[in-house]
């Protein structure tokens, strides 16, 4: 699927397509929720398809673009961070193996059963182990002909050079407000005001997708805030943290890191500055006046450490039990 706001990407696709210059390995970059993978899996389609129309996009109805439908397309490889097999842990660490790495370029080379293209998509590639990344290193020196390897992911930073400097880079950017709204409008099950979209589009770092799953999470949304709003409004928060433990945990801290940086921004800029969570602006700014900058800082610290480590298995209602605590505390 291609997006409004992906036009510009589609287009040098479709100029790389013309000119029969489509490079081996292509790097997908940008943040989450601007639907980066679905539009690999349109490239993916667009190169598979027997007879795609004049802009490149697969036809749909063709064979190839059946099995595509189907995911049973022979010539069409997906990998994306897993568990290790035997893994009993509610936490365990994600990775692509090099296991799973060799498999895929031993496949890669061999001939197309199609007789076209042979294309791979590496979803979140930043959970490629380094023995993986090596040894995918050796097919993206070589690939044989008419291979595409399409590498996606939103922390390119967390990749070997070595990878990043094989693929052709291909940018995804925030859109304009004004494109993502109208995609949000237009795509919303729900009941939702101009006013909660906004305010979801706002959340989620203007990536229209990431709001779209906002919208969707409201109830996680609304224990949330209960929770970073307790001790405000005279409740004890702990009573929240067996909720929490529902919800994936890094969206979680991601809405606490929101928390943080509102309070952040109103101890710094004063009362009038714009904030995230723009509905509860009383309560924050209730909580402002009480709140000790630098142990703002240490809990920030603290919700980092958890994203940045959220592999590491741990009971997660004492997790937010004890975030709670110091969120209450500060
Ligand atoms: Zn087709």
């Amino acid at each position: 699927m291609i997006y409004p706001w992906q036009q510009q990407q589609w287009q040098h696709i479709h100029q790389l397509l013309e000119a029969d210059r489509l490079p081996h390995g292509m790097l997908l970059l940008g943040n989450q929720g601007l639907g980066k993978a679905d539009f690999s899996v349109a490239m993916a389609n667009a190169v598979l398809c027997q007879s795609p129309s004049d802009d490149h996009q697969a036809c749909g109805r063709c064979k190839s673009c059946r099995l595509l439908a189907a995911e049973t397309h022979p010539d069409l490889h997906y990998l994306s961070p897993k568990a290790p097999a035997k893994s009993k842990s509610k936490n365990p660490v994600m990775s692509i193996r090099i296991d799973d790495i060799r498999d895929l370029c031993e496949t890669l080379n061999q001939t197309s059963l199609y007789g076209g293209y042979r294309v791979a998509i590496i979803e979140q590639a930043e959970y490629l182990t380094l023995s993986a990344a090596n040894s995918l290193l050796k097919t993206l020196e070589e690939p044989g002909q008419n291979v595409l390897i399409l590498l996606v992911t939103s922390r390119s930073n967390r990749l070997p050079v070595t990878i990043r400097s094989r693929c052709q880079i291909l940018r995804f950017s925030t859109p304009d407000e004004d494109i993502s709204l109208s995609w949000l409008q237009a795509n919303q099950q729900n009941d939702v005001s101009a006013d909660q979209l906004k305010q979801a589009l706002k959340y989620a770092d203007g990536s229209p997708l990431a709001a779209m799953h906002r919208l969707s999470q409201t109830e996680h949304q609304e224990v949330l805030t209960a929770a970073m709003t307790a001790s405000v409004s005279g409740k004890n928060s702990l009573e929240y943290a067996v909720k929490l433990a529902q919800f994936t945990k890094t969206s979680t801290l991601e809405g606490m890191l929101s928390w943080v940086s509102d309070l952040a921004r109103l101890l710094s800029c004063g009362p009038e500055i714009a904030i995230t969570n723009e509905h509860e602006r009383a309560k924050l700014q209730a909580l402002a006046k009480k709140v000790n900058k630098q142990r703002l800082f240490r809990f920030q610290d603290q919700l980092n450490f958890n994203l940045l480590h959220g592999s590491i298995a741990v009971n997660e209602q004492l997790l937010w039990e004890n975030l709670l605590l110091s969120w209450d505390n500060l």
